[in-house]
């Protein structure tokens, strides 16, 4: 790509800046997404490679699937969607975790859950570990559910912005890869892929994007990046933008990564089960057996655990996982598994991370994130949503109404 011009460039072609694309082309206005990867989707990624199954790598839940967007889309698409419930709203295996524990452990959550509703407005926000009872005997486990949801452990997350995090408990699943459905939404958009932009100058009339392969001018732009990337300043703005920078670095992405593996003689599990390695610890991993009744296990692994394991490399996530089922399991399991695949969202260049969390104090954030400048630089992505952040579908949201506002401005 040699210089060119459009009305309205999108950056980044995730969740967001497809939905963003999307509506921008509807409403009949010049756009031109454009996105770093060799791919659109970003951290909705469905792969192939080395499975018979398509595999999601990143998104792989309709969360709030009866107000889901991304649920619509799949099925006008003829995607067959699985209503199983998700392993988290059941009993696990009551292999190392009996039965009679595990209904008090759900039970110690529920009301973690609920304590932390009850942060009222005016109250000053806490850290959410705040909100555990005191040498509770399932604080270590809850800690780990914080991690795989918000990819970080509870004393570092906001207390308010996890309360208002909204879910209706309805959760299914794309048959053939919640990321697939997302990338194929992109499909005929005009994209520009392998392009990361470097600069957007918005100090003359018209903005210009500078991208690696040349410059777009533009009249307004949407800018999708993981929050991470916003604070590190990967985009540059001139003039620059701090409370952007600030609003993002109060947002940062916390981390959670699926290790698939294949699993021999897996008839012995049901169909969509679980096991957590281990009920006493937070730096384990939860293991979902049989996916959709798939010979695999998808092992999921975040916070400080999975930055130490990404640190250590793909064999480190692999040994943590085995000695955790060998544990459960017996040692003969090990020749059982086998590594699929494994995406490290946090060297990612493009995503550094997995999904955003609010820093203590910093819920408001959000709303400062997805707040426009001048009318002509908009804001979208998972981070700017004040209640499906984290999520595909938020990003989703998040993108049309980025989308809406450029239109709006170009009409008046
Ligand atoms: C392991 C994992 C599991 C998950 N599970 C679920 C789930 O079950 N359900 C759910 O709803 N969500 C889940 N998520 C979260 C969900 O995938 C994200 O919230 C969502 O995909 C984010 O979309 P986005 O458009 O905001 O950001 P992204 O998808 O990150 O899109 C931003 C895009 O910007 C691009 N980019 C970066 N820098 C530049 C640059 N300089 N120039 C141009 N382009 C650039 C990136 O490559 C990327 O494509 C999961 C995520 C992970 C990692």
């Amino acid at each position: 790509m040699a210089s060119s011009e459009t009305e309205v460039v999108v950056v980044g072609g995730g969740a967001a800046g497809i939905a963003a694309g999307r509506r921008l082309v509807d409403a009949g206005i010049e756009c031109l997404v454009v996105e770093a990867r060799p791919r659109l989707g970003g951290r909705s990624w469905t792969i192939r490679d080395g499975s018979e199954f398509p595999l999601d790598l990143g998104c792989g839940w309709l969360h709030s699937a009866d107000r889901n967007p991304w649920r619509g889309i799949a099925e006008a698409a003829g995607c067959t969607i699985d209503k199983t419930p998700p392993p988290w709203r059941r009993l696990s295996l009551p292999i190392g975790f009996p039965i009679e524990e595990q209904r008090d452990f759900l039970q110690a959550l529920e009301k973690f859950y609920e304590r932390l509703g009850s942060l009222a407005d005016g109250e000053p926000d806490r850290p959410a570990a705040a909100f555990l009872e005191p040498s509770g005997r399932w604080n270590n486990l809850i800690n780990a559910i914080c991690t795989y949801v918000n990819g970080a452990e509870l004393d570092r997350v906001s207390a308010r912005d996890f309360g208002r995090y909204d879910d209706t408990g309805v959760n299914y699943r794309v048959v053939g890869g919640y990321g697939a459905v997302i990338a194929r939404h992109g499909a005929g958009l005009p994209v520009v892929l392998g392009c990361p932009v470097q600069r957007i100058d918005h100090s003359g009339r018209r903005l210009r994007v500078e991208t690696a392969d040349g410059t777009i001018t533009a009249d307004a732009a949407i800018v999708t990046l993981p929050s991470g990337l916003l604070a590190a300043e990967s985009l540059r703005f001139t003039p620059a933008l701090h409370e952007k920078t600030e609003a993002a670095a109060a947002l940062p992405l916390g981390l959670a990564d699926k290790l698939f593996l294949s699993l021999a003689d897996a008839d012995e599990f049901d169909k969509d089960s679980r096991l957590f390695g281990r009920a006493d610890r937070t730096e384990t991993a939860t293991y979902h057996l049989r996916p959709f009744g798939r010979p695999l296990i998808e092992a999921y692994i975040g916070g400080t655990l999975a930055t130490r394991l990404e640190a250590d490399g793909e064999a480190a996530f692999l040994d943590f996982a085995v000695a955790e089922l060998v544990s459960l399991l017996g040692s003969g399991f090990a020749r059982r598994v086998k590594l699929l695949h494994l995406h490290r969202w946090g060297v990612d260049p493009f995503s550094r991370g997995s999904y955003s969390y609010a820093l203590p104090g910093k819920a408001d954030c959000r709303a400062a994130l997805a707040t426009p400048v001048d009318d002509r630089l908009f804001f979208a992505g998972e981070a700017c949503s004040e209640g499906d952040y984290s999520t595909a579908h938020g990003a989703y949201l998040t993108g049309i109404a980025a989308a809406d506002r450029a239109i709006a401005a170009r009409r008046s």
